[in-house]
């Protein structure tokens, strides 16, 4: 008999399983949960997206592509790129598409990381980041944000978390779990700083589509910054293609070649029949991306509005479908806090702590869910505040 945990990566050992599958599980063994816990769209994705894929399976395109993608689906992301950030990406040589916004992190970070190079993210964020980073070998150094400055990363704060290992940071705005989106004074502010250490952005835009109430900017549109930085985006969230597994990465051409070398050995290329999907979707889906966002932002005011009410403090997230109130008032941790609403009252939302140490006194909810779901959860998390004060 092998002991196969001693012939594991010590790096892999040492990752933390993340805490929002936990919850999922817990959720999956009962009957009448209303989720508020997933991070996805509740729109499928529209008929024309999927009917592009169907077409392209009945052409009997099901080979390979070209390792960094279709080139009609790089020349369409670059067209788009240029739309909402005034950089032009050249498709041959600044464009790759990546198996969703995840494997686009996973590149970049292996791309530029060097054993012991220090990468800064910003708390509470998106789980994957830190692991991602100790998995290219480096060190991820956490910046705490905090509620009353609706966690916006404070230029002072990055100043002093910046060492002489620091290569890079990860932004992301619009940000899951807070919802928190830069506008682009405070985006200037952190590129001054990145320039003057210099440093490298990787900026996690897949939530740009779903921007609220200021014009949405892109990291890459401050002076000086697309050279130094790369973007990540994907079709999982604004065109609600989760499934589809498809993101893309642009950057420099060094930069972007370093990155394919990565993906042509561990990857190939991105699903076929999801690139001809992607295609359709940004030739033909400004306008179903319009609409879906409409909803996000109705159900956006209800839901956040309703929260403050029942006494659960929480700013106006200006972007993605999250909403990440302050359960202060109930005395309970988030853990305890989700695994009480979840067992009483069947609303399942993921604890804060599991996003960072900043996190802990807050839950995020995702309000990509139906009006009338939100508004029983609604009920019932109020019932559940209400026993508690
Ligand atoms: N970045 C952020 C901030 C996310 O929230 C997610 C998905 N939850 C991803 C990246 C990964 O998205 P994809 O489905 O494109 O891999």
């Amino acid at each position: 008999m092998i002991e196969p945990s001693h012939y594991l990566s010590n790096t892999v050992k040492d990752l933390k399983p993340s805490g929002i599958r936990k919850f999922f599980d817990l959720a999956a063994g009962m009957e009448g949960v209303i989720s508020l816990g997933v991070g996805e769209p509740d729109f499928v994705t529209p008929w024309n997206v999927r009917e592009a894929c169907i077409l392209s399976l009945e052409q009997g395109y099901t080979s390979y592509t070209a390792n960094a993608g279709l080139i009609e689906l790089r020349n369409e992301i670059s067209y788009y790129l240029k739309e909402k950030t005034n950089i032009d990406y050249s498709p041959k040589h600044e464009i790759l598409v990546t198996v969703g916004a995840s494997q686009a992190l996973d590149v970049a970070l292996r791309a530029i990381v060097n054993p012991g190079d220090e990468v800064i993210i910003i708390e509470p964020s998106f789980v994957s980041y830190a692991s991602l980073v100790s998995l290219a070998g480096g060190v991820p150094v956490s910046i705490q944000t905090s509620g009353e400055m609706e966690f916006k990363l404070q230029p002072a704060e990055l100043e002093k978390a910046i060492t002489e290992k620091t290569k890079a940071i990860i932004l992301c705005s619009p940000n899951n779990p807070t919802g928190t989106a830069l506008v682009k004074e405070e985006l200037e502010r952190i590129a001054e700083i990145i320039e003057k250490h210099d440093l490298l952005v990787i900026s996690d835009e897949i939530y740009a589509e779903l921007t609220y109430d200021d014009v949405y900017t892109s990291f890459v549109s401050i002076d000086g910054m697309a050279e130094r930085t790369i973007l990540v985006n994907g079709f999982s969230k604004g065109f609600a293609m989760t499934g589809w597994r498809l993101g893309y990465v642009a950057a420099n051409s060094e930069f972007l070649s370093a990155m394919l070398k990565i993906h042509q050995y561990s990857m190939m290329c991105a699903p076929t029949m999801a690139q001809y999907a992607a295609i359709e979707a940004m030739k033909n889906g400004k306008e179903d991306v319009l609409h879906m966002k409409k909803s996000y932002r109705q159900r956006r005011n209800l839901f956040v509005g309703a929260l403050n009410d029942i006494g659960l403090t929480c700013h106006v997230p200006g972007g993605a479908f999250y909403a990440f109130p302050s359960i202060q008032i109930t005395n309970l941790s988030s853990e305890e806090f989700a695994e009480q609403l979840l067992l009483e009252e069947k609303v399942a939302v993921v604890p804060g702590n599991v996003f960072g140490e900043s996190g802990e006194g807050y839950i995020r909810c995702s309000y990509a869910s139906s009006l009338d779901q939100l508004q029983e959860a609604l009920k019932r998390m109020k019932r559940f505040v209400q026993k508690r004060v």
